[in-house]
């Protein structure tokens, strides 16, 4: 098995981290989430390393993630995602009084629905699927156990938490999802979030004013 290249990209008109993963220059790459106006950064990343788009696994249904499916997929390119948050990926334009003008929101077709459990393939390594719901009702964390990270989509971020005011949104849901789900990983796991900088495992426990360890 190679090594692993996980490279960070932040997207779109609010900056939504995207993460392109791919082991060799001249391989397939997955890409986890897709901002609007994703699309010639990722090409140009793509092209740069002679990657062929495979796979698009997306940590949840808010535009913000979602809405430059599009502009990278093209026939055969698997997405993935959680059926609690099919409404949004069907009907973006549930969430346009949340969204700023000019974005346009089309559907999103998911070819392989996932669900907390799921293990999913990254080249010979296991990545497990954690439905984390509180931020929306179809977060989804990707944990990469052999490489000690955690995509964890608007779950938590350095210091803070996704937004729960939102439709669907609950706190009691997200604290019980930080708590037994992220807070229960490795504290040395990176996580890799949806907005800002990633932060660890151990550094939320420590610090995260507004979720606490039990
Ligand atoms: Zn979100």
């Amino acid at each position: 098995m190679d090594n692993l290249i996980v490279k960070k990209l932040e997207l779109g008109p609010i900056g939504t981290n995207a993460f392109l993963l791919w082991e060799n220059k001249g391989s397939e790459a997955i890409l986890i989430d897709a901002p609007p106006n994703c699309g010639e950064e990722i090409s140009k990343v793509l092209k740069e390393n002679d990657l062929t788009l495979s796979q698009i696994w997306l940590t949840h249904g808010h535009w913000d993630h979602m809405a430059g499916v599009k502009e990278v997929l093209s026939p055969g390119i698997k997405v993935i995602g959680h059926l609690a948050d099919e409404l949004m990926f069907n009907n973006p334009a549930v969430m346009s009084t949340f969204s700023i003008p000019g974005i346009d929101l089309q559907p999103i077709e998911i070819t392989q629905w996932v669900e907390d459990g799921d293990q999913l393939d990254l080249w010979g390594r296991t990545t497990y699927v954690f439905h984390c719901p509180g931020h929306c009702p179809g977060n989804v964390a990707f944990y990469l156990k052999s490489e000690k990270i955690c995509f964890v989509g608007d779950v938590i971020f350095a210091g803070s938490i996704g937004r729960t005011d939102l439709p669907g949104g609950d706190f009691a849901s997200l604290e019980a999802s930080i708590r037994n789900r992220i807070y229960t990983l490795p504290i040395d796991t990176e996580l890799a979030v949806g907005h800002g900088p990633n932060t660890t495992v151990g550094d939320e426990m420590r610090e995260n004013p507004y979720v606490r360890p039990l």
